[in-house]
């Protein structure tokens, strides 16, 4: 009997024994399981936050570009290169645009033109000087930092097309490699303005225009101009003047004007300019 009884105990001990094994077993399963869903939950969740964060920034990035166009017409240009011609790509357009356009900058007047674009809100395209640029790379980045469209005038200026088409390559090239080295890729790339225009009527400089756009470049002339280029400091009233006659009866206007430390009269005419092309129904455009 009494064997029997130590039997029985012997066989419920090994039961509860057995028991808290199982219960141990289990419990530690629970937790393993536990720990390792919330370490594979958390990394998600941590590399959901960091997507999360990156794609708010990108948006705010994007926002922060849109806020500073706001208003600013954005003339996408062809890829293919050869002459862009806004003027005629445009003329259907509803709206009258200006395209105000700054060559052979940066110069010491190039602060004060950005300063009066800001009061106005609006962005300008500057045709940049290779030597000038090189003078003056912080200018540059203030271009950009603005968000105006910074692109290459060779880098010598040089005006009498006499080297062959060739040389004036390699120049307008130097410049290029100017630009990326203060701008990276931030300034219109494959698109320039030749020193003193290069016009189709122009039959002297068709081999130049064929090189360049050989060479995969598009270029822009004008269609509208306020005259500074005629001599230094030409008076504010006939920049004012000729900016008038010129825009007279058009719809797209790209309007030649000059950052160079000999024309601060086209500083001083800025504002007014601005203010009648407004009163003209204008809104203001810069390429990209
Ligand atoms: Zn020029």
């Amino acid at each position: 009997m009494i064997k029997n009884n130590r039997k029985i105990k012997m066989r419920r001990r090994r039961s509860v024994f057995l028991c808290i094994i199982v219960i141990l077993i289990l419990c530690t399963i629970c937790i393993f399981v536990r720990n390792y869903s919330g370490a594979a939950f958390t990394k998600v969740s941590s590399k959901k936050v960091v997507t999360h964060k990156k794609v708010a920034a990108q948006k705010k990035k994007k926002l922060d570009l849109e806020d500073k166009d706001k208003g600013i017409e954005v003339f996408k240009m062809k890829s293919d290169p050869g002459e862009v011609m806004p003027w005629v790509d445009q003329k259907e357009s509803t709206k009258k645009i200006a395209y105000l356009t700054f060559d052979d900058g940066p110069s010491i007047n190039t602060t004060k033109i950005l300063k009066i674009l800001d009061d106005n809100k609006i962005k300008a395209t500057f045709f940049l000087i290779g030597k000038n640029a090189e003078r003056y790379p912080e200018l540059v980045k203030s271009e950009l930092a603005d968000n105006n469209s910074v692109a290459n005038h060779t880098y010598s200026h040089i005006l009498n097309y006499r080297e062959g088409p060739e040389v004036f390559l390699e120049d307008v090239k130097k410049c290029d490699s100017v630009l990326k080295n203060i701008a990276g890729d931030k300034y219109i790339q494959n698109f320039m303005r030749f020193p003193g225009g290069a016009f189709e009527s122009q039959k002297r400089l068709e081999p130049f225009r064929q090189a360049v756009t050989n060479a995969g470049y598009r270029f822009l002339n004008w269609n509208d101009m306020n005259g500074d280029a005629d001599h230094p400091n030409v008076p504010v009233d006939t920049l004012i003047n000729n900016v008038k006659k010129y825009t007279q009866g058009k719809k797209i206007v790209v309007i030649l004007m000059h950052d160079a430390a000999a024309k601060s009269t086209t500083v001083q005419a800025l504002p007014t300019i601005i203010d009648y092309l407004k009163s003209q129904g204008f809104v203001f455009g810069k390429l990209e």
